[in-house]
């Protein structure tokens, strides 16, 4: 699987919004999983990751790491200021 994320759409997620998470994105992008830990792939990034992850709803029905957990949560708020 190709670990090109920056280059990835994500469905439902406007451009804008996912361009903001990016940048929140950087600075743990060298961040390392523990090696000795199986690597899952996020389903919103496609780095690998180690430990259980994070419920990616709503921005898709996968799994994702601690980092794309920050957005998944940051989304979950707009979802509900929008439904308010
Ligand atoms: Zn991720």
């Amino acid at each position: 699987m190709a670990r090109k994320y920056h280059q990835r759409k994500v469905a439902g997620v406007r451009a804008s919004d996912q361009a903001k998470f990016e940048r929140m994105l950087q600075p743990v992008e060298t961040a390392q999983a523990q090696p000795t830990q199986p690597l899952l792939e996020c389903s919103i990034c496609n780095r690998g990751y180690g430990g259980i992850g994070n419920s990616a709803y709503p921005v898709n029905n996968g799994r994702c790491c601690d980092a794309c957990n920050t957005f998944v949560i940051w989304m979950r708020m707009q979802h509900l200021r929008s439904n308010a």
